[in-house]
């Protein structure tokens, strides 16, 4: 095991390929006489690989401007299109061996047909493309520099102003903004387009009948489909989008506005957003000890350690994310903090997502920790509900103002996180659509789920852009809908809270600790609470929410 006293210091060996293909025919071989022995080697093995994939790709992101770094990442994403072919080969023959199957449970056999229904060698080529495609959307958004207040910022320090109690300020850190996607439209529109074609080229070589049957497949949904996702979808208009409408014309009123524009909804009131206070290291130690001790003994961890990277920084890629090192069995936390509330949500968020892998780390096999978004976006968004009575740390007095907003963003979000992936529904049900007709599709989307949206004159967001600036329909095709689907459920475990605090936290840690051990509908389920697809429990979450805001 690679250890890993300091991230500065933590360098896990590039894999070699010649010894990599010794190490994989010598596990084919073991696989014939002892098929449990060949488990543990390949676990053992995927464990060093990925740890290098994820230092790599993670060093880039620190640092997209380091040409050794995107050296490296990209011999990453070759890497790793090449170990999924190998790793295909050996699920193929451990996949029907008893023993293998009743020591990792009915949920890692249904991913791994998933891996295997969604990766064929010969789509390896444009498998790679993809992913070179999908790295030049993040160095362009890396790379951007807007200029602002007279000097160049980068979009992440940028997004800052987006809370600003001056709405002049505000409406020209937008404009600056969306002037930069206005200047890179072709550019955007080019990336975009190409990755449309080799995923519906992947797709083909798979014998899907479209993408969304791939992307199902690759995001290992074993336990729901489109179908769930349309009904999800049709209830989010029926009971979210009106309530979410008031709670914008409330907004409206509270500002004392003629019309919400875009550059306004981040703000609750006259004050502003409410911003936190203090260095957020030490009030997150605060807040999560005081949460539970397992959780602020693990941050703790995560500062000595240094698998803490926050601040916004002029070459780092933009967003915020958890990774994890499979083989020292750490997650690090990276992100973009700019002084905003947006700080605290992220990191919290990512704590969440960091304390599962944490808290699953005893589990034996790789595939049971590492969970699928839907069910690993109940982990982050349900520690952000959770995290309520400790959020005096990061707010003092601004926090009751803080939860209200959160409550209302999380509403609001849904209608916003379904309007992002029913477009992807439609981008690929008909991928030969020219760039102009995917504008007028997202304008449809935002008509349909965000009838408040109003951009006035802002360039590109008000032709139908806006959705260029949502990494996800770039970097991770249909990942979005499982915020949606997760926030449902984090709701839950709000409402619940309320009541009984200790008693849904309890319930939280032994969540994480379970990881990826059933299918997410299991999962949800095995922790008391309703799956999203169930009838009116969306109805139900919403109401409850409305309910405590007044509305
Ligand atoms: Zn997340």
């Amino acid at each position: 095991m690679a250890p890993l006293h300091h991230f500065d210091t933590f360098a896990p060996p590039e894999p070699d390929r010649v010894a990599l293909d010794r190490q994989y025919a010598a596990l084919m071989k073991q696989a014939d006489d002892e098929p449990l022995d060949a488990l543990f080697t390949w676990d053992a093995l995927r464990r060093q690989t990925d740890t290098w994939l994820a230092v790599t790709g993670l060093r880039f992101r620190q640092d997209t401007r380091d040409a050794a770094a995107r050296d490296a990442r990209d011999r990453a994403n070759r890497l790793s299109t090449w170990l999924d072919d190998r790793n295909a080969t050996v699920i193929r023959r451990l996949l029907d061996e008893p023993e293998v199957q009743a020591e990792v449970g009915d949920r890692t056999l249904a991913a791994w047909r998933m891996d295997l229904e969604a990766f064929d060698p010969a789509a390896s080529e444009r498998l790679d493309e993809e992913k070179d495609t999908a790295a030049r959307y993040f160095e362009l958004m890396g790379s951007a520099k807007v200029e602002f207040e007279g000097s160049n910022q980068s979009l992440s320090a940028l997004a800052v102003h987006r809370g600003d109690p001056d709405r002049a300020r505000r409406e020209a850190a937008s404009r600056a903004k969306w002037s930069f996607y206005a200047g890179h439209r072709e550019q955007l529109d080019g990336i975009y387009d190409e990755l449309v074609q080799l995923r519906a080229g992947i797709a083909k070589t798979l014998g899907h009948s479209d993408f969304i049957e791939t992307a199902y497949r690759r995001r290992r949904r074993v336990d729901w489909g489109r179908d769930d996702v349309s009904r999800f979808r049709a209830r989010i208009r029926e009971h979210v989008v009106p309530l979410a409408a008031t709670l914008r014309a409330q907004q409206q009123d509270a500002l004392g506005l003629d019309a919400l524009r875009v550059w306004d909804e981040e703000v609750p009131d006259s004050r502003g957003a409410p911003t936190p206070k203090g260095d957020l290291i030490e009030a997150g130690r605060e807040a999560f000890g005081a949460l539970h001790p397992e959780l602020g003994a693990f941050f703790d961890v995560m500062v000595q350690r240094g698998l803490l990277d926050l601040p916004v920084r002029d070459g780092k890629a933009p967003g915020g994310f958890c990774t994890t090192f499979p083989e020292p069995r750490l997650p690090f936390i990276f992100a973009n903090c700019n002084g905003s509330k947006d700080d605290v949500k992220v990191l919290v968020h990512e704590v969440g997502h960091a304390f599962q892998k944490w808290c699953s780390r005893p589990l034996p096999w790789i595939d049971q920790v590492r969970c699928s978004a839907e069910a690993a976006e109940v982990h982050s968004m349900g520690l952000e509900f959770l995290s309520w009575p400790a959020l005096d740390a990061f707010f003092g007095d601004e926090v009751d103002r803080f939860r209200r907003q959160h409550l209302i963003r999380a509403l609001t979000f849904l209608p916003y996180g379904v309007a992002v992936d029913h477009f992807q529904h439609r981008v690929f049900e008909n991928p030969s659509a020219s760039p102009a007709e995917r504008h007028a599709i997202w304008q449809e989307m935002e008509a349909t789920y965000l009838p408040w949206r109003s951009y006035g004159d802002l360039p590109h967001a008000s032709e139908g852009g806006f959705w260029q600036g949502q990494r996800h329909i770039y970097v991770y095709p249909f990942y979005y809908v499982d915020y949606a689907l997760a926030q449902t459920c984090a709701l839950q475990l709000w409402h619940r809270s309320l009541d009984d605090h200790a008693g849904a936290m309890t319930e939280y840690v032994a969540l994480c600790g379970r990881g990826a051990t059933e299918p997410f509908q299991a999962m949800v389920r095995s922790a008391g609470l309703r799956s999203p697809f169930d009838e009116g429990v969306l109805a139900e979450v919403v109401q409850s929410a409305a309910g405590w805001l007044g509305v």
